[in-house]
């Protein structure tokens, strides 16, 4: 059996940095769902869809290829944006909850273990996993992380326009009927708002070292 680290959390709160980290770390494939909800908002805004359409995003959603992943296009607000709204679709949930669980319980390269970091993995996703993280920090933490890694990829959008992304994204995630975003009952909170990602980093050892000696 595989060792799972389910990291939640929401967007910007440094869980993506932090998995990838803890991946390393430890020896631990690494997957950061979001890219497949992004892939999949994306697809359907590069056809010239609206993703907040069903039928375009269930069809874009079973035709997912992780091959075809274009990363710098699935990087922007936009398509974050548009994650969000094809996220609230239980059949597109549904679409790319196996590919989920099959990497968590088969990590690829024959690693012993796997981080998957996103919104429902400790609650729906990996129920079992071995450890769980919730990672938050306060909205306007997150928008100012957010803002800056956008204006670094030459993005023009004010620190305030990503305030209100994010908390229309958290109330979006938060709210939806299928698999909201919430900490699973047994997850560690781990709050990164005053604290630098060295120290995070080293919080979330210690919690998982404990949790699993
Ligand atoms: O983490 P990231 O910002 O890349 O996620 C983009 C969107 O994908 C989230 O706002 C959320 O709506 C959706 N998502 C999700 N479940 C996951 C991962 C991401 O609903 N496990």
């Amino acid at each position: 059996m595989s060792i799972v680290i389910a990291i939640d959390g929401p967007a910007a709160s440094g869980k993506g940095t932090l998995a990838r980290r803890l991946a390393a770390h430890y020896g631990f494939a690494y997957l950061d769902t979001g890219t497949l909800y992004r892939a999949v908002g994306q697809s359907v805004r590069a056809a010239g869809g609206n993703p907040a359409d069903p039928a375009l995003a269930i069809a874009a959603a079973n035709a997912l290829d992780l091959s075809k992943i274009d990363e710098a296009a699935i990087r922007t607000r936009e398509a974050g944006e548009a994650a969000s709204l094809v996220a609230v679709m239980p059949e597109v949930r549904a679409a790319i909850l196996h590919f989920q669980r099959d990497f968590a319980l088969n990590p690829p390269g024959g690693k012993r273990g796997a981080v998957l970091d996103g919104r429902d993995i400790g609650t729906v996703v990996c129920p079992e996993a071995d450890v769980k993280l919730f990672v938050t920090a306060s909205p306007e933490v997150r928008a100012r992380r957010r803002w800056l890694e956008l204006k670094g990829s030459g993005s023009s959008v004010s620190e305030a326009q990503v305030l209100e992304d994010v908390k229309e994204r958290d109330a979006r995630d938060a709210g939806r009927a299928a698999s909201p975003m919430k900490p699973a009952a047994d997850a560690h909170l781990l709050d990164t708002t005053d604290l630098s990602i060295e120290t995070a980093f080293g919080e979330a050892v210690r919690i998982i070292d404990k949790s699993m000696s």
